[in-house]
């Protein structure tokens, strides 16, 4: 029998597609992949997605993050708790003014991105250590490596959920688990909608008039732009990239699967000080329609230099 695969906040997004891929992947019979949601009355879009591999290779059940009775019922239910690989995905957003989000919701999102991986592990590793091996795949974000200007929040829960992992990583070698932090950049799911719903919902009455203009006409333009750009075929390319960190042999501690990140990352360890990202971030920010403008002129130079070429290659006899 192959391994257990446990995952989280599978009604939509994410979760879903990953839940739906790896039990398409699967040959019945084996253990089936435990898609869980806090709500199984939203499973509607999960059983449709999944087809024929439902109730199969697909079973659903029921598991909200933020509430440890849950956890425990949910594993309880599965044969010996036995759970060989554990994918925390459940997770929620939050961008805006500092001054327009309110303590209890922040509360709220800290409980489920952080505190909801926190009860999950707690519940796990015993057994994993107990059996000297599994595989905690968390998707965390690359806002848990660098701050993203209006994200303060959603950005600090992610940075807390990659400190976590980093301090007990070394404890879970000794016992033969594995730890992996898959970071993704935009993606195109319910939580960029989410997002926009309640960024039109929110109070900016509560903020001074130019923040309240900087979030509301620029961050939520250059956001919108940035997730068509860079979040479009994400969904694929992320489950692609989740699925290659489930089944490695060695798996790697940490994986960002949009490359378009990873010299955001750079930055930050190039230049201890930290003056080269937030330069950086503030030109990307207030500075946009420069970079956008460079940008595309960039891109119609390249397209006319390829032209030139191709041309050129004609010329000499190449196809
Ligand atoms: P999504 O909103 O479609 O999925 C999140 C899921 O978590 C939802 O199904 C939601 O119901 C569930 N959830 C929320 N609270 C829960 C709780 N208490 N218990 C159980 N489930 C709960 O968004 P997504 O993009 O699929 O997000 C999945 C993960 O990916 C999140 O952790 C998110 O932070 C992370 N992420 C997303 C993006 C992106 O651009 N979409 C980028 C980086 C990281």
């Amino acid at each position: 029998a192959g391994p257990t695969v446990l995952i989280t906040g599978c009604s939509s997004g994410i979760g879903l597609a990953l839940a739906v891929r790896l039990a398409r992947d699967k040959p019945a019979p084996v253990p089936p992949v435990i898609a869980t949601m806090r709500n199984v009355g939203r499973s509607g879009a999960l059983a449709a997605a999944a087809g024929p591999a439902m109730g199969r290779t697909l079973e659903i059940k029921q598991l909200d993050v933020c509430d440890e009775s849950s956890i425990r019922a949910c594993l309880d239910s599965i044969p010996g708790r036995h759970v060989d690989i554990l994918v925390s995905n459940a997770g929620v957003g939050m961008a805006g003014p500092l001054e327009c989000q309110s303590l209890a919701a922040m509360q709220n999102l800290m409980d489920t991105n952080f505190f909801g991986l926190v009860r999950l592990v707690k519940e796990v590793l015993p057994d994993m250590k107990r059996r000297r091996g599994g595989h905690i795949v968390v998707i965390s974000s690359i806002m848990g490596l660098q701050g993203i200007v209006f994200n303060d929040i959603y950005s600090a829960s992610k940075f807390a959920v990659e400190g976590f992992c980093e301090s007990l990583v070394v404890q879970a070698l000794r016992f033969n688990v594995a730890i992996s932090l898959v970071e993704p950049g935009p993606v195109m799911t319910e939580f960029e909608t989410k997002l926009y719903e309640e960024a039109e919902r929110a109070d900016y009455s509560r903020t001074d008039p130019e923040t309240a203009e900087i979030f509301t006409k620029l961050y939520l333009r250059n956001s919108r732009d940035v997730f068509t750009s860079l979040g479009r075929g994400q969904s694929r390319a992320h489950v692609q990239h989740t699925l290659r960190v489930i089944e490695a042999a060695r798996p790697p501690f940490r994986h960002q699967t949009n490359v378009a990140y990873t010299p955001m990352a750079a930055l930050k360890h190039a230049d201890p000080s930290g003056a080269l990202i937030t330069d950086a971030f503030y030109k990307l920010v207030f500075k946009y329609d420069a970079v956008l403008r460079f940008g595309l002129r960039a891109i119609r130079l390249l397209r006319w230099k390829a032209q030139k070429v191709k041309a050129g290659a004609r010329l000499l006899g190449f196809k």
